[in-house]
């Protein structure tokens, strides 16, 4: 007995010494991804006071996004503002409008045997919470320049990369620059209501017109700082996916509902009620595959000794980061399927019990599952005979988008030039969990890229679609030095 025990011990050591081993041999060897460039002096552009002026000028054109209407005077005046501001961009590039609100410019390249590039951006804001307006600063619509900031709807969504696109591409053509490749430049006007007016309607014209694109890149991720535990430095992230994104109607429905005065034990209400509970209760699996993996790879080997151990070895870690990343919403959205019950309707009267009762349930889908797997499984949890699950008529579905490559020319020159404009910056693909106008190019490029050049704080983060939107000056240019170099290196 006393053998066998120690025989046990013995081979409970030996397979923790491998395990050791095998965790130490992965972290060593869990090598930088990051590239050894050089950082660039800024470029002297001698025209940063009317950078900032016309930012602020476009900041003042109310392009709100609402389902089902739109402010065209608001669309036109800022058409007119590019048009009269960036006079070497109007007058040399091909201009096209598309589907009345929608740009596209084209600036013909040297060498046609090289596949085009897009730059995308998108003309149109969220609206402006009308309780919340004495909370701003400065009014939503007054592009004010104060404190450093201009401040507005649409300083960081996203009339920060189209003018910032236009301005480097004026720039350029100042400098008589001819590029290499042909260069496409593309501004939806209803991203902000899932885009399929503008860049839907802009990818179909480049399909008509058999152009496939080299790489596309949308707005998107951005620099954060404290990103993670254990990482010190700053982190871009190149967004190479994005969530699909369905809403399912849940229906209660009873044959009889009874009455208010002697309630049966099922109602339409309640039966609703569980299935939410449900719904909430039990999660969509965990998954770190696909660009959150990718994310680790490459933010893992900067990180401080433990954590670097613990992305290094996710095989052994995979349960423990699911647990923790499960904890925050911000980083759970990252990791499953997420389940938003958004909007609820059932009853007339307060003392009648009603035969129905209806929630609309938003979900953002992980690469890797699609709407109708999302559906089936949402049966299968409610498995609830008087509840009927459906596809909402009036909401929008989106499957996850494709992966694109970080072993691609267009990752490539992205993460080249962040280490240029940004040195210090690590660069890492990751995973978008809202939407971008750029699932509408897969079908013109097999890589598209959503990444906004610009570093935000935390608190800064909060403004994005929400109270005093503001973009730094200094940021704005620094902008604007990316969509430069990004232009040119593209052209090498
Ligand atoms: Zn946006």
């Amino acid at each position: 007995m006393r053998k066998l025990i120690r025989r046990i011990v013995q081979l409970f050591i030996v397979a923790l010494l491998i395990i050791i081993g095998i965790v130490v041999i992965k972290t060593i060897t869990f090598t930088s991804k990051q590239v050894e460039v050089a950082p660039i002096v800024p470029k002297n552009f001698k025209q940063e006071a009317k950078m900032i002026e016309r930012l602020s000028r476009a900041i003042q054109y109310p392009t709100i996004s609402l389902p089902n209407a739109i402010d065209t005077a608001a669309f036109t005046g800022l058409a007119a503002l590019m048009k009269s501001e960036f006079t070497l961009v109007d007058s040399l590039l091909d201009f096209q409008a598309v589907n009345g609100f929608s740009h596209v410019y084209k600036w013909a390249g040297k060498n046609a045997r090289l596949s085009p590039v897009l730059l995308t951006a998108h003309l149109d804001v969220v609206p402006v919470d009308e309780s919340s307006i004495d909370e701003w600063q400065h009014p939503p619509f007054s592009g004010a320049d104060s404190s450093g900031f201009i401040w507005g709807r649409g300083t960081l969504d996203d009339k920060l990369a189209a003018f910032g696109i236009l301005e480097a591409v004026e720039q350029l053509l100042k400098e008589q620059y001819i590029p290499e490749r042909t260069i496409y430049i593309a501004f939806g006007h209803d991203e902000e209501v899932s885009g399929i007016n503008g860049a839907q309607k802009i990818a179909d014209y480049f399909e008509e017109q058999g152009i496939f694109f080299e790489f596309v890149m949308d707005e998107g991720m951005l620099i954060v700082e404290d990103a993670l535990d254990g990482l010190s430095q700053p982190v871009a992230i190149v967004g190479v996916a994005e969530k699909g994104y369905a809403t399912l109607t849940l229906t209660a429905q009873l044959k009889d509902a009874g009455h208010s005065s002697m309630p049966p034990s099922e109602t339409a209400v309640g039966l609703l009620g569980k299935a939410i509970y449900r719904l909430e209760t039990n999660p969509f699996p965990p998954s770190i595959e696909g660009p959150l993996a990718q994310f680790f790879n490459y933010v893992g080997p900067e990180m401080s000794l433990p954590y670097k151990a613990v992305f290094a070895n996710l095989w052994l870690t995979e349960k423990v980061l699911h647990e923790q990343l499960g904890k925050k919403a911000s980083t759970n959205a990252s990791i499953r399927t997420t389940v938003a019950p958004t909007m609820l309707r059932a009853g007339f009267k307060e003392n009648v019990l009603p035969t129905r009762a209806s929630a609309k349930v938003n979900f953002r889908i992980l690469p890797g599952e699609t709407v109708e797997s999302v559906k089936a499984h949402v049966r299968e949890l409610v498995d609830d005979e008087h509840i009927i699950v459906s596809v909402s008529p009036e909401a929008h579905l989106f499957e996850p988008s494709e992966v694109s490559a970080t072993e691609a020319f267009g990752f490539e020159v992205i993460q080249h030039t962040i280490h240029e404009v940004f040195p210090g910056v690590i660069v890492a693909p990751g995973l978008m969990i809202g939407g971008t106008d750029g699932k509408h190019y897969q079908k013109v490029s097999n890589n598209v890229y959503r990444f906004l050049p610009m570093q935000l704080t935390n608190e800064d983060l909060k403004r994005l679609h929400g109270i005093n939107e503001r973009v730094d000056k200094e940021a704005y240019l620094q902008l604007i030095q990316f969509y430069y170099r990004l232009l040119e290196n593209s052209c090498k």
